[in-house]
């Protein structure tokens, strides 16, 4: 027998078993700006690992998704969208879903909250200049939320976000009287944690296999499946986009086809679904209120 490990998941659309998003942050050059700020054009190697993002990674993954037949989410910075235009147009032919994940990936728990506003009025200018509409969600820079993030999110219309990890399906961010869906991914589906080895951000992690990081993406999926969770990466282009593993993405997008039961949408459609069962009073959801403390612990607090 297998237990009911999750008492709050929402009904997926035709009787699916999981939701799945494969969602990539395409940060391009903005962390070698945001890492170097007085010296980024001396940092020419750093630069040409990132731009293997446009010129190499989106085009192979895009052509991934379109071998399998499904849309996904691409959260892009403000400033990436300005910067690669020819990539934006190909994201949106294959009409996949442009969010928003900052101006040039700033952390908003580093900015002052009117900096954070300018950013976000930045990054929703940008999309909605190449897509003609303003982002349905967002994903923080490094998921850094600050207090006021999802204060500024609910002013502008936000409908969900995806930075939060408070949760195996979704929830709700807000107070009594608004909210917005939060779409909760984990550290285990970030790829930086497989793949990611980079000696000038201080990073120096041994690099999995794509066989290893395979293994642990498939034991997430099938957890999910057998307990209608979401199945929701956090992958980069130029990790993930590089040759063996792009191979090894088709492998896992191949499994999850043959074994059926699998509702592949965008970030944008699993927000929309569970907005539309909560109002039809279908669904529950618990909801987060920010922040989560109201200061430090009172002085005298035993320790
Ligand atoms: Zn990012």
């Amino acid at each position: 027998m297998t237990l009911k490990l999750i008492d709050s998941a929402p009904q997926w659309p035709n009787g699916a078993r999981c939701a799945v998003c494969i969602s990539f942050d395409v940060d391009g050059e903005t962390l070698v700006h945001r890492r170097f700020p007085d010296s980024a054009p001396d940092q020419v190697a750093l630069a040409a690992q990132f731009r293997y993002e446009p010129a190499v990674a989106m085009p192979r993954l895009l052509k991934i998704f379109a071998a399998h037949g499904i849309r996904q989410t691409f959260f892009i910075p403000g400033w990436c969208i300005d910067r690669y235009p020819e990539t934006i147009e190909q994201v949106l032919d294959g009409g996949h879903e442009i969010a928003h994940h900052g101006y040039a990936h700033a952390r908003p728990n580093m900015q002052t909250p009117e900096a954070e506003r300018e950013s976000l009025q930045a990054g929703i200018e940008a999309i909605r200049r190449v897509s003609g509409a303003r982002p349905a969600g967002y994903r923080a820079p490094a998921f850094q939320h600050s207090r006021h993030t999802i204060s500024h999110l609910l002013d502008e219309g936000f409908e969900y976000d995806s930075s939060l990890f408070g949760d195996d399906v979704p929830y709700l961010l807000g107070d009594d009287t608004r909210s917005l869906i939060e779409l909760p991914t984990d550290i285990t589906l970030d790829d930086w944690t497989k793949f990611a080895c980079l000696p000038d951000f201080g990073y120096m992690m041994p690099i999995a296999s794509p066989s290893a990081a395979l293994e642990m993406y498939k034991a997430e999926f099938e957890a999910a499946w057998r307990h209608n969770g979401m199945f929701v990466t956090v992958w980069h282009p130029f990790l993930s986009g590089r040759l063996a593993r792009a191979e090894m993405i088709d492998q896992l997008l191949s499994h999850m086809q043959q074994k059926g039961g699998v509702w592949f949408a965008t970030m944008s459609e699993i927000a929309r679904h569970c907005r539309g069962l909560i109002d039809a009073g279908a669904w529950k959801p618990r909801t987060d209120r920010i922040p989560f403390s109201a200061g430090p612990l009172p002085s005298g607090t035993p320790g």
